[in-house]
């Protein structure tokens, strides 16, 4: 459909970043293209009003490029998933496995409360691992996960099956 085409169109893909054998999703195009930046706000922001959404989460660090314009949008607060060590408050952290290591993401202890729903974006969905931290990260506060919403999933990778225990049923959108 137009907007799906659209946003594909705007979406270079970069060889051998970052590193040899890996083509790299670059979304900067988009970002740089007004009517499809706002399309996809549009977009992000009725999946808000579908899933009944109270706060917007952004994961670092293209996420809060696309999250921070569709919380103004929908009418809804912003709520940063940053990686650990750069948030000031007191916080939930969550570690996660790379493929390489680990790695750590947190969350302010008192930016989310019981009865919040919660919709969570971020640009690409690769490995899951990111948007799977998140969610465990995001019930921890006693929140409600409403959906997850990215602007591409990888579907040559496993994402969106590791999702799916830490959805428990809530929607995986890929736009
Ligand atoms: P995952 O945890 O393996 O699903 O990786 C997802 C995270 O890595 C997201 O926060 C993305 O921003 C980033 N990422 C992975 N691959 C790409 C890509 O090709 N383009 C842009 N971001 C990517």
């Amino acid at each position: 459909e137009p907007l799906r085409s659209l946003l594909l169109s705007r979406i270079a893909d970069v060889p051998d970043y970052p590193k040899p054998g890996v083509v790299f999703k670059d979304i900067t195009p988009l970002l740089a293209d007004a009517k499809a930046f706002g399309a996809l706000t549009d977009a992000l922001a009725e999946l808000c009003q579908r899933y009944h959404a109270d706060k917007v989460v952004g994961l670092e660090a293209r996420g809060f490029i696309l999250a921070a314009p569709v919380a103004v949008r929908a009418g809804l607060g912003f709520v940063p998933v940053r990686k650990a060590g750069k948030l000031p408050g007191a916080t939930l952290a969550q570690s996660y496995d790379l493929e390489y290591g680990s790695a750590e993401i947190e969350i302010h202890a008192d930016a989310l409360r019981p009865g919040d729903r919660v919709l969570v974006i971020d640009d690409v969905l690769a490995t899951g691992g990111t948007a799977e931290a998140s969610l465990q990260l995001i019930r921890r506060t006693g929140a409600a996960v409403a959906g997850v919403a990215v602007l591409l999933e990888l579907g040559f990778l496993p994402g969106r099956e590791r999702l799916e225990k830490a959805l428990a049923g809530a929607p995986l959108e890929t736009l």
